[in-house]
């Protein structure tokens, strides 16, 4: 490898030591070496297998991205799609010479879907599934949550199935265009 990067300590040369980079979301982190922009942005290329239309990076499992290390949280522990992305993030990573770079799964704090970004919504809308409204752990627990039908727009809305077609989905039916759709499942 070329260019090895000073970074050792978590304070860079000429940084006051009150500006150390914090372990967690660091999207909005000041500093980030070359090399850590440039794994984020091969992350955000990677799409989520189950729903190719986002990315694992809109999808928020994205934690932190170190130069020597990714740390990602499944949206589901049972989720079988979760060893398809470590994969899909090794092999992107080895193709485009960050072998060093380690891959590490952090189950706490457990993921959210408010961790899916606001472009994430968007595509999720596109791509004709509902995306979940914000702080839906809170609203679920009252068991009053409605999907918003992603074609047609209404809250006239039902669960047929809490197993969509994957686990991570469930299937809801809009009683105004009597079209199925997928939902997230908020958890
Ligand atoms: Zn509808």
């Amino acid at each position: 490898m070329s260019a090895r990067i000073s970074w050792t300590a978590g304070v860079p040369a000429g940084a006051s030591a009150s500006t150390s980079t914090p372990l967690g979301d660091c999207n909005t982190c000041a500093g980030e070496t070359p090399a850590v922009q440039d794994i984020r942005a091969l992350l955000a290329t990677i799409p989520d297998p189950e729903i190719p239309a986002i990315s694992i990076v809109d999808l928020g499992i994205v934690r932190a991205v170190r130069d020597d290390c990714v740390i990602i949280t499944p949206t589901y522990s049972g989720c079988p799609a979760t060893h398809f992305i470590e994969q899909s993030i090794r092999n992107a990573l080895d193709e485009a010479g960050f072998r060093h770079v380690r891959i590490e799964t952090t189950l706490s704090p457990p993921w959210t879907s408010d961790w899916i970004s606001d472009e994430g919504h968007e595509k999720l809308r596109a791509y004709g599934i509902a995306p979940p409204p914000r702080g839906a752990v809170s609203a679920s627990l009252r068991n009053d949550t409605h999907a918003q039908c992603p074609r047609c727009g209404s809250m006239n809305t039902a669960e047929i199935s809490r197993f969509g077609s994957t686990p991570c989905k469930a299937l809801w039916r809009c009683n105004a265009c009597a079209e199925p759709f997928d939902r997230f499942k908020c958890h």
